[in-house]
């Protein structure tokens, strides 16, 4: 998605991933012929190296990458990179992230690092109460380095879940509803944002994104934004970033971060259709010291439904697809991934509306056709 944006402005883009038939390498770009992308593992030190050697600005599209390569390239002077390869890093181990995030006074749910042995949970069960959220520190992504410790007699059960990873355990978040910001950081640090949507998971794997967010307090939505804003703010470097957040029970409207993508986010797949520029159009225009774009919505009402697999079988996809297509104000985005599994992101549509309850009937049957039976 990114490509395609880039390929709108006529910016080249050199990919770095495994095989030829990438997603985002499927994207063609009348100067990518000479640039030629690279083949080989984000993580691998070479091969960020060479693709480095071919671009004016390096930017990540996910967060498990190498950071110090990232920042020798920095030192290095010849190619900028965005977001800072140190702004990577903190997001990179979750645990510190939510350190840093307290550093600067911002709200986050208590959390303790761990080690993963029983005794090591069972005094983190003392100090943070039951249910206990349990996560790897690195390395985690749609709920797959999470454990929730319902009972203390588990926590071998976790550390068997989790692997030998370094962990930390936060306090249980009774959340009323989550909620996601886009944020848009530019070179000189100046912060935009898009408007608050709500975001909907399904086995911790985002299911809907509603946008905007309905709230009864018309000062909400801004005091969302404004943290999010100021979150993104204490991180260096440019582009977009994602801002999860939960919203409580405890009835006061009251916030606390979850945790921030320094790269453009699932939740934000919506603005594409439903905002006056696309998350990926401004993460562009931010690494690049260009003017950025209205983070405005230019639709009354969208939603965004993820597309999961729904077995290894791609029949089904297609069928959704061509079903989805029969919707008015849907767009669908298939990703060309190789392989289909189940509860694997291949895509996602975007429906846009004239009002919540218009959207509410497109998104319908929609839900009652996914593959799998997933609704
Ligand atoms: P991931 O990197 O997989 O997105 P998250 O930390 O965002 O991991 O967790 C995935 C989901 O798990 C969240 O979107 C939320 O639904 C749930 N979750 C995470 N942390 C907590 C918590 N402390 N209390 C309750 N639910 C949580
Ligand atoms: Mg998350």
């Amino acid at each position: 998605m990114l490509a395609a944006s880039a390929s709108l402005l006529n910016i080249p883009v050199v990919i770095l991933d495994v095989g030829d038939h990438a997603p985002a390498k499927q994207i063609i770009h009348p100067r990518a012929p000479a640039l030629a992308h690279v083949d080989g593992a984000f993580a691998d030190p070479d091969k960020i190296r060479e693709l480095a050697a071919k671009a004016e600005v390096v930017t990540v599209e996910i967060e498990h990458v190498n950071a110090d390569v990232l920042e020798e390239v920095q030192n290095a002077g010849t190619a900028a990179v965005h977001p800072s390869p140190s702004t990577i890093r903190i997001i990179q181990d979750k645990y510190r992230q939510k350190e840093h995030l307290i550093a600067h006074g911002l709200p986050v749910a208590h959390s303790v690092a761990v080690e993963a042995t029983p005794s090591a949970i069972s005094a983190a069960t003392e100090r943070l109460g039951l249910p206990l959220m349990l996560k790897s520190r690195t390395l985690a992504y749609d709920g797959r380095g999470n454990f929730v410790l319902r009972d203390p007699a588990d926590a071998q059960k976790a550390i068997d879940f989790l692997g030998d990873r370094p962990l930390y355990a936060e306090t249980w978040v009774p959340f009323v509803k989550e909620i996601a910001v886009m944020v848009v950081r530019t070179i000189d640090g100046e912060v935009v944002s898009y408007p608050v949507v709500e975001t909907v998971h399904k086995d911790n794997i985002c299911h809907l994104v509603f946008a905007p967010l309905r709230h009864h307090d018309p000062a909400f939505a801004s005091r969302a934004r404004g943290i999010a804003e100021r979150a993104v703010k204490c991180l260096d470097g440019a582009g977009v970033f994602g801002v999860e957040m939960f919203l409580r029970e405890d009835g006061k409207g009251d916030i606390l971060i979850n945790e921030i993508a320094p790269r453009p986010h699932n939740s934000g797949h919506y603005t594409i259709e439903a905002c006056e520029t696309s998350q990926y159009e401004n993460h562009l225009r931010a690494i690049l010291g260009l003017p950025l774009g209205s983070t405005a919505l230019k639709v009354p009402s969208a939603v965004m439904l993820n597309i999961l697999g729904g077995s290894d079988s791609m029949d089904e996809l297609v069928d959704f697809s061509r079903f989805a297509l029969t919707v008015p104000g849907a767009s669908v985005h298939l990703y060309g991934k190789a392989g289909c599994r189940k509860g694997r992101k291949m895509g996602h549509i975007t429906v846009v509306a004239a009002s919540d309850a218009e959207r509410r009937d497109r998104l319908r049957p929609l839900l009652e056709h996914l593959p799998g039976g997933t609704s």
